[in-house]
């Protein structure tokens, strides 16, 4: 379930969207479908906390014990007046600390589908690594708001951010992340926020006025060594392909010059005119020009599904990127 205007409403994140994008890649003939191997739990550890990679695996059966009725969900946050010094023994704190909001819960089999997601992404990585110029990870759940030890936004296991690091372990010096979701990928701007070796760059909605409301500003351009490797570029409600293409060109030449030996795309099309939970006007067809302009970096190109709920049309445009970029190529 989700809360969402104060209702309890059935998630917009959902299992059928997967089964579009899948159904459209076949229709298309897009390339080869293939499985994820497993990569067990290294490549997590070194992005994840492993206090919250254990609080991700026990929650739900910790939350049975309580006899509660409901999926697990956050209600009490340690918020601005609080520091938070402890880690609550109760699920009911233990949640509320290691949730960034109320819209995401968690229930049986949320703990599976998150390793399976991570898995996706690490094999696509490696193919990538491994030659292929592009490969596309169609993941569920998404990853980029997902924080060191943070879930919300849908997101448990922020499956970009172990991708680049896999990466980084394994022969790329310089990765870029191109975080295209509607959304301000903060988990993955706040887990390499402070490095020089991932650059991280994110169009979005304004935060002022869409989630997650307290990270995605243009000021936020790094810290430390990390100066100068965070780019945001949070766009007005109602913003057209004009203004978006705008952000994405200026992002595509910071990139250009950073040169990296991988990018990965968090790949969300959730920037689509109809989509419900969002506000920008991206139609069907900017979708394959947008697809086209990444191509021309001539990258590696690793493509990680994140977010996009106009269920209907979620195929169409995702496959829009993926066919404009392969045609482009
Ligand atoms: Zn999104």
């Amino acid at each position: 379930m989700e809360i969402f205007g104060g209702e309890i409403v059935p998630p917009f994140e959902c299992p059928k969207r997967m089964d579009i994008i899948l159904d459209r890649i076949k229709t298309v003939e897009l390339g080869p479908i293939e499985p994820p191997i497993e990569y067990g739990m290294e490549p997590v550890e070194k992005i994840h906390d492993k206090a919250y990679l254990t609080f991700l695996e026990t929650c739900w059966s910790e939350w049975e014990k309580e006899d509660f009725n409901g999926e697990a969900v956050a209600n009490c946050w340690p918020t601005r007046t609080m520091n938070a010094p402890h880690i609550p023994r109760h699920i009911e704190g233990k949640i509320g600390y290691y949730a960034l909001a109320s819209e995401t819960t968690i229930t049986k089999g949320t703990w599976e589908a998150a390793l399976a997601s991570k898995n996706v992404a690490l094999t696509a990585t490696d193919k990538v690594m491994q030659g292929e110029r592009a490969v596309f990870a169609l993941c569920r759940p998404p990853g980029h708001h997902a924080a060191a030890d943070q879930f919300g936004g849908y997101c448990f296991l922020n499956n970009a951010a172990i991708a680049a690091q896999y990466a980084r372990d394994n022969g790329a010096k310089k990765v870029a992340i191109l975080d295209v979701d509607f959304h301000h990928g903060n988990g993955t701007q706040h887990i390499f926020y402070d490095r020089d070796d991932v650059f991280f760059l994110s169009l979005h909605g304004d935060p002022m006025d869409t989630f997650p409301y307290f990270l995605g500003h243009t000021d936020e351009t790094g810290d430390k060594a990390g100066i100068g490797y965070t780019a945001n570029y949070p766009m007005p409600p109602k913003s057209d392909y004009k203004i978006w293409k705008q952000s994405l060109t200026d992002a595509l030449d910071k990139i250009k010059a950073y040169s990296p030996d991988l990018l990965l795309v968090s790949l969300g099309v959730d920037t689509f005119e109809d989509d419900p939970i969002s506000f920008f006007k991206l139609k069907s067809h900017n979708f394959t020009d947008y697809g086209a302009l990444i191509a021309d970096l001539e990258l590696p190109t690793v493509f990680i599904m994140e977010g996009g709920y106009a269920v209907e049309k979620v195929g169409i445009n995702t496959v829009n990127v993926l066919n404009g970029f392969e045609k482009a190529c």
